[in-house]
């Protein structure tokens, strides 16, 4: 997999770091009122996961499955609900836990979906940020890195399905994907 990558631009431990302090931040804005972590399958499993350790006050969470790419690296901007959620989120404090923020177009129509179902809030937390390729005003609350336009991989994200496993951050040769 390692002969795929093209440069390692985030290490296994700026992850680490980096998820510590946001735990951190979360759990000093929500002491008086904990959040409900809604992780979106599958990208923000290894984020989510490490997130959740590294928050100091009760937390639950749920998980949220939406359509992808598939085998594509570009944004259609349909996004389709593959497994919803199973907690009720009328009037919690909602943080939606992304792997990467890039058109927005995903995190636009899950704020809205959310939105609708009347929390008490709702924020969005995220490891990887792209705003040079933003289309949607979508700010996120908490973000971890950000990020050039580049396509990459690792700590969840994948290129069809695979890389997923990788503990750091990698920009995909061109090659792998150009065809597509
Ligand atoms: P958006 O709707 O913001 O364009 O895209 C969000 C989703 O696209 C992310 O949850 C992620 O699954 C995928 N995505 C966007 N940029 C990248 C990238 O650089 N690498 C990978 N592996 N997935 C990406």
């Amino acid at each position: 997999m390692i002969n795929d990558i093209q440069e390692i631009i985030l290490t296994p431990e700026q992850i680490r770091n980096q998820i510590k302090e946001l735990g951190l931040k979360i759990s000093s804005d929500y002491q008086s009122d904990p959040p409900l972590l809604v992780g979106i399958l599958k990208g923000a499993l290894p984020f989510l996961a490490d997130l959740m350790r590294s928050i100091t006050i009760p937390v639950i969470y749920d998980l949220m499955a939406v359509s992808s790419y598939g085998a594509s690296t570009k944004s259609t901007g349909t996004v389709r609900i593959i497994k919803d959620l199973d907690i009720v989120i009328e009037n919690r404090n909602v943080i939606i836990v992304e792997d990467i923020v890039d058109t927005g177009l995903t995190l636009q129509y899950l704020v809205e979906n959310l939105r609708s179902r009347k929390p008490k809030t709702i924020k969005v937390c995220t490891l990887l940020d792209k705003p040079s390729r933003r289309v949607a005003p979508i700010q996120p609350d908490y973000n971890g890195f950000e990020i050039p336009d580049v396509f990459v991989v690792g700590f969840g994200l994948d290129y069809a399905e695979k890389y997923r496993n990788l503990p750091y951050i990698g920009v995909l040769k061109e090659k792998i994907y150009q065809n597509t």
